[in-house]
């Protein structure tokens, strides 16, 4: 009996899922894709899609193509200007409410693993254990039983996993992180430097969720089995965030499948949410690729951190900064590892540090996958300046080179990129994880480079960097933009923290860890004590993993 009702409970909300819920927001909507024929027509297609952000939500953008979602009344008056221009305009999808509810039937799952429905009281209540099903990572799952899934992680390899709330979004859900590393309770782990990933930050994004649950899986299973896992595992901590924006990635599911931002209450009482990816503190905020309508799916914010998960997320990201290695945070979809800066055309100086990682993140997953991704910055990306971007926060604020956006599948070229198969999930979390581990192994030997030539080179001689310029014209960056550089110790100089942003990583350090951590399920967790190493990890002991 109980047994039957849970089947009918299952099929209710799936029912409810897909005939009143994220699909229902998007009846009437179409997508469309423009392509212009040159620079002149391009400068005009993009200031018409700016002019009206509002009845238009940007899928992706090239320098030359835009494909957008928009309200049916809108795509008559679209066309015209296009054909006005002579700008290429093609419907990618005709009826968005329709590919939302096939995408749902397909890839949603139906109801969250550990709980259930009662049909007579319409309250969701916890399944009997014996009857809940093992979490499954080669699909999406709903925030609840990825939070329980950590916890289980933890659970069952205590040694190497370490699960920690670091606050509550503003619908109080926690903001979990995951620190993964030999011997994670014991002192020397908090030596050790901090590799960071994170997905999620744009709700609709699912993969950017499975990607790092996958990688989490692989590292928790393969440590001591895998010499590259293992190795990784004992020179450095892990910090992972599956779920950034717990919020908004749970309304994808429930309210709208394509919600981009947070659920925070804004200005406007009858617009919820923050774009959590335009809301950090740096150059320029509120700026270029925001709207100040807080109804747009790109509004930044009144003020940086404003949103609960940036602020506690950057709380955490400051005090770990003498640690604080590499940072990827990943996204979709685009094929893309986006460096920084995004808020202006030119490179940085640090372009010298971060660009050879980059270049070897790229060739390796092109070597191991038919996918082609490209790397570069904002312009090279998009020929659009960004503002208020994680990744550039961290390169800037926190003076850590090694900072990356992931753009994951599909391609720019997808009718529906956020509708990415979830039988798509392992081929694309298996390239990207080989891929990070050729970028980190070259992280690593390019520190203990200069690490050496710190301290044994004459001040006058220059390092050849070992880059290659070779001519791969699947990449999106061309040669030209990755050249062969020289790194001269004085370059080795400007690296290091100047006065100002160590003042203030000084006095973050002396916040009370108790402000910052809480961890309800082990009293125990580990402190994530302050070390002595200077911003880009420089003072660590690398490793060669091979
Ligand atoms: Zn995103």
């Amino acid at each position: 009996m109980f047994k039957c009702s849970i089947i009918v409970v299952t099929i209710l909300n799936f029912l409810v899922l897909v005939t009143c819920g994220p699909a229902e927001q998007y009846r009437g909507h179409q997508v469309v894709e423009m392509i212009a024929k040159d620079v002149a027509t391009a400068n005009l297609l993009r200031a018409y899609v700016d002019n009206h952000n509002k009845d238009m939500d940007v899928w992706t953008l090239t320098p030359t193509a835009c494909q957008v979602s928009v309200v049916g009344e809108q795509v008559d008056p679209l066309q015209k200007f296009c054909e006005e221009n002579n700008i290429d305009f093609k419907v990618m999808i005709e009826d968005l409410e329709v590919a939302i509810t096939e995408h749902m039937k397909r890839d949603a799952p139906t109801a969250i693993r550990s709980l259930t429905r009662s049909a007579e009281t319409d309250e969701w209540f916890s399944r009997p254990q014996q009857e809940q099903k093992p979490f499954n990572y080669e699909e999406y799952n709903r925030f609840d039983d990825i939070a329980k899934e950590l916890y289980r992680l933890q659970c069952a390899y205590p040694d190497i996993v370490d699960v920690t709330q670091i606050g509550l979004s503003h619908e109080k859900r926690p903001l979990l992180l995951v620190r993964i590393t030999q011997n994670v309770l014991g002192c020397s782990s908090k030596k050790k430097p901090v590799i960071w990933i994170d997905g999620g930050t744009h709700a609709r994004e699912w993969i950017s969720v499975a990607t790092p649950m996958w990688i989490l899986r692989e590292l928790v299973t393969k440590f001591g089995k895998d010499d590259d896992v293992t190795n990784l595992l004992m020179e450095n901590e892990i910090m992972l965030s599956p779920v950034f924006n717990p919020d908004g990635y749970e309304y994808t599911f429930t309210g709208a499948r394509l919600w981009r931002k947070t659920r925070t209450p804004t200005k406007k009482t009858d617009c919820l949410g923050i774009d959590a990816n335009r809301n950090w503190d740096t150059e320029q905020f509120g700026g270029a690729g925001t709207s100040d309508d807080p109804c747009s799916p790109i509004y930044p914010g009144e003020f940086p951190e404003q949103d609960p998960a940036v602020r506690g997320f950057a709380q955490v990201l400051r005090y770990i900064r003498p640690r604080l290695k590499t940072y990827w945070t990943m996204h979709s979809f685009s094929q893309f590892l986006l460096t920084p800066n995004s808020y202006k055309r030119e490179k940085p100086p640090t372009f010298r540090i971060f660009g050879g990682p980059a270049f070897v993140f790229v060739t390796t997953i092109i070597s191991k996958s038919n996918r082609v991704y490209g790397t570069g910055n904002a312009i090279d990306f998009q020929n659009n300046l960004l503002t208020g971007l994680s990744l550039d926060y961290v390169h800037d604020a926190l003076q850590i080179p090694y900072s990356y956006l992931l753009e994951l599948p599909p391609s720019r070229q997808s009718p529906f990129g956020f509708a990415l198969q979830k039988t798509e999930i392992d081929s694309v979390s298996k390239e990207v994880f080989c891929s990070m581990l050729a970028a980190l192994n070259r992280i690593d030997e390019d520190i203990a480079a200069r690490q050496q030539a710190a301290t044994t080179v004459p001040p006058t001689t220059t390092i050849q960097t070992t880059f290659t310029t070779t001519k791969t014209t699947n990449l999106t960056t061309t040669p030209a933009t990755l050249p062969s550089v020289k790194i001269s110790t004085t370059t080795l100089q400007t690296e290091k923290p100047n006065e100002e942003n160590s003042t203030t990583a000084a006095s973050l350090q002396k916040t009370p860890e108790s402000k910052l951590f809480s961890t309800p399920q082990r009293e125990n967790s580990g402190s994530l004590e302050n070390t002595t190493t200077n911003n880009s990890g420089d003072n660590y002991r690398t490793s060669r993993r091979r």
